[in-house]
């Protein structure tokens, strides 16, 4: 047995147990998700020590204010924590002012939020009337007004927000929450290359990272690598082709593993990328997406030579 202080309560943890586990056997009400450290939905703050395995992902601003992943950090190797205060990551109201369906399980959903500023990459909570909230990534282009938050979300038949957000209409309230999350553009250098490598609705973060960095000026290239199931699932080929036009540092390429049309790839985007860059040293890396494509490129990706803190990823683990 191990124990903790929760907001001056002394909270009994069974050995090898996390700090959320301990906390939601004893009957506390702590936010949860993925309990993976992928959501971030259950950060907690301590005064003390953290172990920094329980901040990984996790932007240094709030690192250095010993803000942690309570699904990750054993409740031996802290002493106290407690929850975070409104102001750290605030919710702010949203209004669903365009729903589109760009293919038939992928819908696009452009919201306005009073008071937001941009982010193109990182992720939000979305918060639906009825209670329900999930992290997106915001796939917003840059050159969208500030106020306006893009997401591209697949439609789980049965899954909570899924049908909150197919039976939402234009007008609808939402709240955000956040921005959370590192994968956004954040080189300091303009000339370094940058490979991107998602699926699915990974395309959404590598969508908004790609435009950020081609709006404020990037000249090194830019290659990102984007598959699904099948070529009917890849979408937005329109605007990264219009992209590719306008910006000869720009290039993308789609796989599919079945039913590949013609100029598609077949296989993997992790593959793919590889084969073009075998080696990565002095390479920005972002991986979104699929939490096994993710976790197979984070590895990989360093094998072939890119620094640890140059590769970004958020896997879409599921709550
Ligand atoms: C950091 C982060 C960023 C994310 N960004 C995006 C994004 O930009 N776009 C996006 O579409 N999703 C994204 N996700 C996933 C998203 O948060 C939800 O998990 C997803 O939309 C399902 O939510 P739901 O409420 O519809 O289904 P739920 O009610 O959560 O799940 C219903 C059922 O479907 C299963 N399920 C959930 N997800 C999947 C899946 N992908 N494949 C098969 N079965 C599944 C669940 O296990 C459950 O049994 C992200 C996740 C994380 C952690």
């Amino acid at each position: 047995m191990t124990s903790f202080t929760f907001e001056g309560r002394t909270i009994e943890a069974e050995d090898g147990e996390t700090v959320l586990s301990a906390l939601l056997r004893g009957g506390h009400e702590i936010s949860n998700g993925c309990q993976a450290g992928a959501c971030q939905a259950c950060l907690l703050r301590s005064g003390d020590s953290v172990p920094r395995a329980a901040q990984n992902g996790l932007d240094d601003t709030l690192i250095e204010r010993g803000i942690f992943l309570s699904c990750q950090a054993k409740a031996s190797d802290i002493q106290s924590a407690e929850r975070l205060d409104n102001e750290v990551f605030p919710r702010f109201a949203a209004k669903l002012v365009d729903k589109q369906w760009v293919t038939d399980d992928v819908i696009i959903a452009s919201l306005k939020v009073d008071g937001w500023q941009g982010s193109p990459g990182r992720f939000i909570r979305l918060h639906s009337s009825d209670g329900v909230s999930r992290p997106y990534s915001l796939a917003a282009p840059a050159w969208m007004e500030p106020e306006f938050v893009q997401l591209h979300i697949r439609y789980i038949p049965g899954g909570a927000m899924s049908e909150s957000l197919k039976s939402a209409t234009v007008g609808n309230a939402f709240e955000i929450e956040g921005p959370f999350g590192k994968c956004c553009y954040r080189t300091t250098d303009q000339q370094e290359p940058i490979l991107l490598i998602g699926s699915g609705t990974g395309l959404a973060p590598l969508y908004g990272i790609v435009t950020d960095a081609l709006r404020k000026g990037h000249e090194g290239p830019i290659s990102l690598h984007f598959g699904a199931a099948t070529s009917s699932r890849l979408y937005f080929q329109l605007e990264l082709k219009k992209l590719t036009d306008q910006h000869p540092n720009f290039q993308f390429h789609t796989y599919a593993d079945s039913e590949v049309l013609e100029n598609d790839r077949v296989g993997s985007p992790l593959d793919g990328a590889l084969k073009e860059h075998a080696k990565l040293d002095g390479y920005k890396v972002y991986l979104c997406g699929h939490p096994n494509l993710v976790k197979a490129g984070q590895r990989k990706c360093f094998l072939a030579g890119a620094s640890l803190k140059d590769i970004f990823a958020d896997a879409f683990v599921a709550a």
